[in-house]
Order: C-alpha cells, then sequence, then structure tokens
C-alpha cells in the first residue's frame, strides 16, 4: 500500500495523509492533481510526496477519490506559490485556491454525498449528488492548499513538461522610430546581461511597439510571454493591438470573464503545446506558466497591481520581479510616471533604467499653468470654484469648439482641514500624514498612530482662519459651471452617475464622440481612454490630491496629474492644463511644469525622512470584529505578538480614516522595518504567531498600498 500527503486548499489545514487505491498506484506521483475529501467536503489537491508508510493510525486514513487527468503541477509553478505565500505572509493553501481558475472554487462549498467512504453523508440525503460531482470532478482544476509549511515540501520527482518545438511569426511588426531603435537595443543587451529594466516613457512615446517587438523575438524563439496590465479598459485597447500581431498565439486572462474561458487558457498554458502570449491583469501570474522568455509590466506604478480584497495580498510588479527570478526570464516594467520603489530601485542598481523621451505622434505635449488661489482670491478674481484665468480659458475652448475636462479629486471616507489663505494643512507630527477631521468631537486625528488634537479655530501657520474642510465634491462644480455657461452641454463623470455601466459608457461615448462640452470628473476618467477634441483640463483644489491620508499621496498625485497631461492634445491639438491650488509652491505642481531632478529628490528625501517605503517595509495588520470590546481585547494580544516577534517600529493600533467596514469595527497596526534587517526570519516568526488567531478576525496586509 502507498500513501500520499496532499495540500487541500483550506487555510489552516496542514498537509493530509491518504491512501493511494491500488488501480491509482504508479498513477499518482508528485505534483499529480488529485480528488480527496475533508470531512465530507471535496476537494481538488495536489500531492506532496507518495511513501509506504504513513505516521498515524491506517485506520483513519481515506483513499483518493480519483486522479484528475491534468498536467501536474511543476516545480517551478511550485516554487512560485510558496515563495509568494511566504513573502505576503499567508498559507500555500491559500495562494493555491487563488491561482486556480473560478470554476472549481464552487465546487468546495458542496458536499460530496454518499460515496462509499468519503466522509460522513448526512443521514436521510440521496446519492444522486454524486455523479455530478464526481462528473465534474474529473476535469475541474482547483489546485490545492494547505499551511505555509513549505520546508516539508520534497521538490525532487517534480513533473516536468515535455516541452514544445514550435515557434511563432508575427505578422507586420510595427516600424519602429530610431529612438525605439535604440531603446530595445539597449532592453536587449540589459536582458542578456541577465537585468531587468525600467522603460520610461510618456505617454504617446511608443512603448507598446517596443513590447510587440521583444514579444515577437521570444515567440520566434519558442518561448512564452506574460504581458501584464493594470485594468480591465487598459486591457480592451491592448488586445486588438495585439491580436493584430500575434492572432493565433494570443490569450486574455482576468477576473472578470466566463470561467470556461478561464479554464481554457489555464488549459493551454498548462499543457504548453505552442508558444503564447498571455495579456492579463495581475491574476495571470499565477497561470502555470513555464518556459517564459519575458514578463512586461505596463503602468506599473499603478496601485490596482495590488490585490487588497483576499489573500495573497500581493502586488503584481513585486510578483511579476519573483517569478522572473524563479522562470530565470527578464522583466520589463514601463511606465510614464515610475513608482518611487521602482526608481528606488534603479538607484540601488536592482534596476536597469532606459528612457523614452520623445513623443511617438508627433506635435501635440501640454503646457501647464499654476494658478494661485489665495492670490487670485485677494485679487477678487474667485467665483464659486473658478478662478477668472480658467473661467476664462473653458470661454476661449467653447467658442472653438474644442472640449474641456474639470477634475475634482475623488471623495474621501474622511477629510483634511485645510487653511483657505496659506494652504496649509494640518498633519500629524511624527506620521506627517494629513489628520482627518471628526465632526463629532471636533477634533483631528491621525489614523496611523492615533494621535488626535482639537481642531484650531485659526491656521496655525499664517494665524489667519477659519480652516475649512478638503472636500466639495464634483456636483457642486457641475452646477456652477451650468449657471457660469448655460449653454455648454455639461456631463458629470463620478461614482454617482457611473453607478449604472450603461450610463458609464453613454457619458464617456458622448465625450468622445465630441457631444458634450465640458465633463467633470473623479480619477475615475484618468484611464485608458484617449479623447480628440480635449484641449483643456483643468484641475481644481489640486492640493486635495496631495492630501489622501496616506504617504505616498505626493506620488500619486503627480502619477494622476500627468497622466491627465496625457489626456489633453495628443495627437495635433496642443493641450494645457491649469491647475488650481492654494499649494501653488508644492513640488508636485512644479514638477509638472518643469520637470526637475531636484523636486523627485525631494519629494522622496520626505519619505527617507519619515521612514517611509521605498526606504522601508510595511505590514499592515487589520483587526475587525463586531464587539468592540473584543476588538480591544484582540488588539492587546496582537500588540504583545508584535513586541515578542522582534518589531519594534510599531504604529497602533489606531482606527483607520473608515473606522466600521460592513458594520464591523476595525483597528489597524502599521509595522515598519529598515529594509537591511533580514525581515524574511521576521515576518515567518510573526506570521506562525498570528496564524493561531481565527483568521477571520485578522488581515494581514505586506507592502500595502
Ligand atoms: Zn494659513
Ligand atoms: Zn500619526
Amino acid at each position: 500500500m502507498k500513501y500520499a500527503d496532499v495540500i487541500i486548499p483550506l487555510k489552516f489545514r496542514d498537509s493530509i495523509t491518504y491512501s493511494v487505491p491500488q488501480e491509482l498506484e504508479g498513477k499518482v506521483a508528485v505534483g499529480s492533481l488529485v480528488r480527496v475529501t475533508v470531512v465530507g467536503r471535496a476537494y481538488t489537491a495536489v500531492v506532496l510526496r507518495v511513501k509506504d508508510e504513513p505516521e498515524f493510525d491506517i485506520s483513519k486514513i481515506k483513499p483518493i477519490k480519483e486522479l484528475i487527468n491534468f498536467p501536474p503541477v511543476t516545480q517551478a509553478n511550485m516554487d512560485f506559490l510558496r515563495q509568494v505565500a511566504s513573502y505576503y505572509m499567508c498559507s500555500l493553501g491559500e495562494v493555491f485556491r487563488f491561482a486556480a481558475p473560478s470554476t472549481v472554487k464552487v465546487l468546495k462549498h458542496q458536499k460530496q454525498k454518499g460515496i462509499p467512504g468519503g466522509g460522513e453523508p448526512p443521514a436521510g440525503q440521496s446519492d444522486s449528488a454524486t455523479g455530478s460531482v464526481k462528473a465534474s470532478g474529473t476535469d475541474c482544476l482547483e489546485p490545492l492548499g494547505s499551511p505555509g509549511h513549505s520546508a516539508d515540501i520534497e521538490p525532487a520527482g517534480l513533473y516536468d513538461r515535455p516541452g514544445h518545438s514550435a515557434v511563432i511569426e508575427p505578422t507586420a511588426l510595427p516600424v519602429l522610430s530610431p529612438e525605439q531603435t535604440t531603446a530595445i537595443e539597449h532592453i536587449r543587451s540589459h536582458f542578456t546581461a541577465g537585468r531587468n529594466v525600467l522603460l520610461h516613457g510618456v505617454t504617446g512615446s511608443g512603448k507598446t511597439e517596443i513590447y510587440i517587438t521583444l514579444a515577437a523575438e521570444c515567440l520566434k524563439k519558442g518561448q512564452n510571454v506574460l504581458y501584464l496590465v493594470p485594468e480591465i479598459a487598459v486591457s480592451r485597447q491592448i488586445q486588438s493591438r495585439l491580436a493584430v500581431h500575434f492572432p493565433d498565439s494570443l490569450l486574455v486572462y482576468h477576473s472578470k470573464q466566463t470561467a470556461p474561458h478561464r479554464r481554457e487558457v489555464y488549459s493551454r498554458v498548462a499543457s504548453d503545446a505552442e508558444p503564447y502570449i498571455v495579456l492579463g491583469l495581475r491574476s495571470a501570474l499565477f497561470l502555470p506558466h513555464d518556459r517564459l522568455g519575458l514578463i512586461i509590466v505596463d503602468e506599473e506604478h499603478d496601485q490596482s497591481y495590488k490585490q487588497t480584497d483576499q489573500a495573497p495580498r500581493y502586488h503584481g510588479r513585486d510578483t511579476a520581479l519573483m517569478l522572473g527570478r524563479i522562470q530565470g526570464c527578464p522583466v520589463l516594467l514601463g511606465s510614464a510616471t515610475p513608482s518611487f520603489e521602482s526608481l528606488y530601485n534603479v538607484r540601488a542598481g536592482r534596476l536597469e533604467y532606459v528612457p523614452l523621451t520623445h513623443r511617438y505622434f508627433e506635435g501635440g505635449g501640454s503646457t501647464v499653468t499654476i494658478v494661485d488661489m489665495p492670490l487670485q482670491r485677494r485679487r477678487n478674481a474667485v467665483k464659486g470654484s473658478f478662478s477668472l484665468p480658467l473661467l476664462k480659458a473653458i470661454t476661449t475652448r467653447l467658442e472653438r469648439h474644442e472640449q474641456v475636462l474639470v477634475f475634482r479629486s475623488r471623495r474621501a471616507y474622511a477629510s483634511a482641514m485645510e487653511c483657505p489663505d496659506c494652504g496649509f494643512i494640518l498633519r500629524c507630527p511624527s506620521c506627517n500624514i494629513p489628520m482627518s477631521y471628526h465632526k463629532f468631537s471636533h477634533s483631528l486625528s491621525c489614523h496611523w498612530c492615533g494621535y488626535s488634537e482639537p481642531a484650531p479655530a485659526a491656521c496655525p501657520q499664517c494665524g489667519k482662519g477659519p480652516m475649512s474642510l478638503l472636500g466639495d465634491g464634483t456636483e457642486k462644480i457641475e452646477e456652477e459651471l451650468r449657471t457660469f455657461f448655460p449653454e455648454a452641454r455639461i456631463e458629470r463623470f463620478d461614482a454617482d452617475t457611473t453607478k449604472d455601466k450603461k450610463e458609464e459608457s453613454r457619458i464617456l461615448k458622448q465625450f468622445s464622440e465630441g457631444k458634450t462640452d465640458i465633463l467633470v470628473g473623479t480619477q475615475m476618467i484618468s484611464k485608458g481612454f484617449d479623447f480628440k477634441h480635449l484641449t483643456l483640463t483643468a484641475v481644481l483644489k489640486a492640493e486635495a490630491v496631495t492630501s489622501v491620508f496616506d504617504f505616498r499621496a505626493d506620488e500619486r498625485a503627480l502619477q494622476l496629474l500627468l497622466q491627465f497631461m496625457g489626456r489633453a492634445g495628443r495627437r495635433d491639438t496642443p493641450g494645457e492644463m491649469i491647475i488650481q491650488t492654494s499649494r501653488a509652491d508644492h513640488p508636485v505642481f512644479r514638477m509638472l511644469r518643469l520637470p526637475e531632478e531636484g523636486d523627485l529628490q525631494a519629494l522622496m528625501e520626505e519619505r527617507r525622512e519619515f521612514g517611509y517605503p521605498p526606504f522601508s517595509r510595511i505590514i499592515r495588520l487589520l483587526l475587525k470584529s463586531q464587539d468592540k470590546e473584543k476588538l480591544d481585547i484582540l488588539a492587546k494580544e496582537v500588540s504583545g505578538i508584535l513586541v515578542n516577534s522582534g518589531f519594534r517600529d510599531i504604529c497602533g493600533p489606531a482606527a483607520p480614516p473608515f473606522e466600521k467596514i460592513s458594520g464591523e469595527f476595525v483597528l489597524q497596526f502599521m509595522i515598519k522595518t529598515d529594509r537591511s534587517r533580514n525581515w524574511t526570519q521576521a515576518k515567518e516568526r510573526l506570521y506562525s504567531r498570528l496564524r493561531r488567531i481565527p483568521s477571520s478576525e485578522i488581515t494581514i496586509d505586506v507592502d500595502p498600498v
């Protein structure tokens, strides 16, 4: 009799031993996907090891139900999932559960009834469900799961795929400019030297042509390509371009697709019969890739790359670098506005830097005007939310039948306090993060460390007052515009008006067809849209963009505003961006007008000074409970665990800017650690202690965004 230890897609279970039925002996191997039951529930699991003797009582061991007819998990796939589990402090089972196509996840909620020896069939239930569960079980792919006991896993004997000899000749490659050609040559030589590359190119500089050319080279060599984009809207745009060049080898993969489609892509990737290029969102990293020749991470700065709603709470860019290391393939990060993390890695010598400066389309380009609002107010040149220079600029565009985009920062959970005269924003003295205003107690508090102080009557900086709240919505702006420009066709694009998907696409269609004169919108509008007649972008209360409750606020603001700049005047019409702000001297706005290395340094230095990433690393713990007292007890327990695990720089427990999540009370800890410290060990220690606390009450987020 043979026995097999398998991993089940459950959070806190270690591997479980099953017996191998005689007819499956010799067929069940390490890496095989098998069907097993745990307390009457059917799971797809992966075999960790096969052995002759079990460690405990044979009478308690149940048999493996069946062997799933599917390519086994490879060594590299296994290594990748294990590294993700270890880095992001979750169990291997959780990573496996996530890696599976969605179709089969439903199965684990079904009771497998009446199979002899298969758990405990509830009395009085018929056996009729058995057939359907078994039938769908044979072709379902839900992999595995286990706790993070990675040391137990024996890598030896894992299945190695036979591989393919096919090569793909792309049709009609893009024609490259001299600058693109030079950039490609640099990228190639870095790749040859085993280095990853950050490609920095402004909007419209032609990064996509470079991606396509490099991808084609891989497919030609019989290697596979993974092309990641942050959002579905971006994916749709790129998809049509890639389909032209790679009609037969393009596979698209993201969570909004149907389960059968995802399963088919999973199958094709697993079988690895022909070279493929997968275009996908971050979850495409978890396909069972092999023979990867290139990983592209486009818009690498985009925070949508971070998974926040479920474990593993991974970052697509960082995980791509991990996958690249395991697969031994180069990673190309691309962005018009690189993340501080990537710029830091360039400086630290971990990434090579290749810039693209010219625009692919001749002409275009935007000029930037900063309007100093306190100054305008003193001149009596402000009407409602608008300065006279901005109103004049809008009038001119309307006369020329050009389009205007008015942008207002998304409403936050809570509001920061600002001085309307000097633009001073109240920040936490130790965390440097804007404090949020609480109406009830008329106080300000920091959601990182919990520091609190009464709201001041006058501005602490200039002595004038009263302070005002940063928080007017897009609705008021729309109303004002209607009174200033009664003839204009005005629409609003924000969370309220786009609840209905049809309405959302209608508003965008109207605007791109030139049927709307002024569009008022929030962040939602910054991505994936190309408006041909848009020549003026106005940003109102721009300081609000830099004042979200987050240490990355400046970086985000810069990325967002540059994106908006890229929207206006893209092809043959020059565009203008007008920024209204009470902080005209802020480095972010200065940089938009005249980018200088020194300004970027200044923003980075501020991060270093307060010990924020990329100069440190952060782990965020979110504790929740319906019972406030229980939550406080839990917070005390976690505090103790943190100190005992050797972490020194602990912020919290503090209430996040949203104090309740779906009716539950929440508290958070922010744990900072030095980059030089061995944090892998510290994390392991911490995780093994936190695992003893019931899973639903605590969420671990490594490198939160
Ligand atoms: Zn002031
Ligand atoms: Zn603080």
